[in-house]
């Protein structure tokens, strides 16, 4: 018995023993889940400490807002933007609308909200830029606007602002400096224009008058320098315009064969002192007559021609055009250049359509040329709904190949090409035709192009009266009737069109022949005159064959007399 009930107690006391340990690990459990709570609750206020600093330090607007707009947390740019804000915001009820009311404008308020309701649909909606009115100046920013998403679906919007004022402002002055370059491009080429009117038409008399061999030779040099520096500025023309986007493609009717053998007489001219061969591979079965922009896509051959001609010193450059058809209207012209001479190595490839860009200059560094003209040759052909591509073998030669996309007038075959024999470009132009007893008025405001003019016209044997503003030629006109009159466009005071309109209301001005004298290079820009008044346009610098033509298209036929 007594037995028993010792075991009964050692039973209890092991269970008195066990409960005091459950009791003391309970007690420490307890402990730890305080100081868990603790920690987090620090933690949290942490979070939170940090997250208003985020939100105060920030001089962006941050505005989080519920599904139903109403303003849950926003950041310290709403403050520095109007002190009495919270005041505000207070009054409001913390209504979206009403807060934006206090910053920006009813119509960009509007914008926003509308921003915000289609968010809330589950809309990707663009950043927006709104003004801001903070007191006396107004700001530019950019609002985006995003939802925010939990596990059950959007609960309600984030717009974040951004002041851009400073970056809106230089893209504005980046846009205007453009402009301004383009400006100046323009101007300056225009500028530079009359001046090599003179020196080419100064030269071309020495080729012409001069019994001094040595004269004669320099004044080719100078002709033939400022015909490179003429072909510069008009690759930077170009250049410019392709690059604000103004150059335009002009489609006319043209006639494949007569272009090309323009440009195969060019290449015999000029590879006439070299051992470069130049082949041919033309199929005759080219379409007749096409439409497009013949002078474009002489541009492009002349530069890949030229560049075949100055990068090749032995072997041949060949001239491939054939024709593949799209529909029975229309086609693409498709032009390549082969050419033996140096290549261009792999690795520069890429680069040679870059603007300005020139590769493996140590070795070409004797070459002219301003790295410009294939980025145009390129771009042009890209307006023309074509590319320009390039194969080439470092050491071996290269292969550019120009695709251009045309309509077809008349798809008869063209035919074979023959080569019709030109008078050399270089050799100073002397008129097969003169105009004894012809009249005919110049009217330019610069003394030294009326001189180049007058010396061109010479030849004709013709009168020839000059006058150095608009007004001169209208009091002129009052007096004699010309057969033939030559305006310049720029003039001081009065300028060649104001002048021409004054002409066209006097007796006989109506059918008066008036040619403008234009140092615009912009081509398409024929038409504009036309559309002035002007019979035809003579651009300067003026070159004798280009001025034979007008003579022969204009002056009376009875007043001709061919040599
Ligand atoms: P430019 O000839 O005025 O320098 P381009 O844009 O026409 O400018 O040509 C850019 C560069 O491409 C040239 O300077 C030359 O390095 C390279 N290149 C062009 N055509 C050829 C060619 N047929 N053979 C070898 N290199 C060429």
């Amino acid at each position: 018995m007594e037995d028993k009930k010792e075991l009964e107690m050692n039973k209890l006391r092991r269970e008195v023993r066990r409960l005091k340990k459950n009791n003391e690990t309970l007690r420490i459990a307890n402990e730890q889940v305080i100081h868990t709570q603790e920690y987090i609750q620090k933690n949290l206020e942490k979070q939170i400490f940090y997250t208003n600093q985020l939100l105060r330090s920030t001089s962006d607007i941050i505005i989080l807002t519920d599904k139903e707009l109403n303003i849950i947390m926003e950041s310290g740019g709403m403050q520095n933007i109007d002190e009495s804000y919270n005041e505000a915001i207070h009054k409001s009820g913390g209504k979206l609308d009403s807060v934006l009311k206090l910053i920006v404008n009813d119509e960009d308020r509007k914008r926003i909200l509308e921003a915000g309701k289609r968010a809330l649909k589950g809309e990707k909606v663009s950043p927006l830029i709104v003004s801001v009115n903070e007191g006396s100046k107004e700001t530019e920013w950019r609002a985006g606007i995003r939802t925010m998403e939990s596990a059950n679906g959007i609960v309600g919007i984030s717009i974040i602002m951004v002041e851009v004022t400073d970056l809106l402002d230089a893209v504005e002055k980046a846009k205007d400096a453009d402009k301004a370059k383009s400006n100046f491009l323009a101007n300056m080429s225009h500028e530079i224009r009359t001046p090599m009117n003179a020196i080419t038409g100064m030269s071309e008399f020495i080729i012409r008058d001069s019994k001094d061999e040595a004269a004669v030779k320099n004044a080719k040099m100078i002709k033939a320098a400022s015909k490179s520096l003429l072909s510069i500025i008009n690759d930077i023309l170009d250049f410019s315009k392709i690059e604000s986007g103004k150059l335009e493609i002009i489609k006319n009717k043209f006639y494949p064969a007569s272009l090309l053998n323009d440009i195969i007489t060019m290449m015999l001219v000029k590879l006439q002192d070299s051992n470069v061969e130049l082949k041919l591979d033309i199929d005759p079965d080219i379409p007749a007559l096409l439409n497009g922009d013949e002078d474009r896509i002489k541009q492009i051959l002349i530069n890949l021609l030229g560049n075949a001609v100055k990068f090749t010193k032995k072997g041949f450059i060949k001239l491939k055009v054939t024709f593949e058809e799209e529909t029975d209207d229309r086609g693409f012209l498709i032009m390549s250049v082969f050419d033996t001479g140096i290549g261009i190595k792999e690795e520069d490839i890429s680069k040679i359509f870059d603007d300005f860009t020139r590769v493996d200059t140590r070795r070409n560094r004797n070459e002219e040329g301003t790295g410009l003209g294939l980025a145009i040759a390129k771009n042009l052909a890209e307006l023309m709904g074509g590319d320009l591509t390039v194969k080439s073998t470092y050491g071996k030669g290269s292969t550019f190949t120009v695709k251009v996309e045309v309509d077809v007038l008349d798809s008869e075959p063209m035919g074979e090409l023959t080569n019709r024999e030109k008078e050399r470009e270089e050799e100073a132009y002397r008129p097969a035709i003169t105009a004894k007893g012809a009249s005919i008025l110049v009217v330019d405001d610069n003394e030294m192009n009326l001189e180049v003019t007058e010396g061109i016209l010479e030849p004709y044997g013709m009168e020839i009266v000059c006058v150095s503003s608009g007004r001169e030629a209208i009091e002129k006109f009052k007096n004699q009737k010309f057969d033939l009159i030559f305006m310049d466009h720029m003039m001081p005071v009065m300028d060649g069109e104001e002048a021409m309109r004054h002409i066209r209301n006097l007796p006989g001005g109506k059918d008066a022949v008036i040619i403008v004298l234009t140092a615009n290079a912009i081509s398409g820009v024929g038409e504009e005159y036309k559309k002035m008044g002007f019979q035809e346009f003579l651009s300067k610098p003026i070159y004798p064959k280009n001025m034979d033509a007008i003579m022969r298209e204009f002056l009376p036929p009875d007043k001709i007399q061919i040599q």
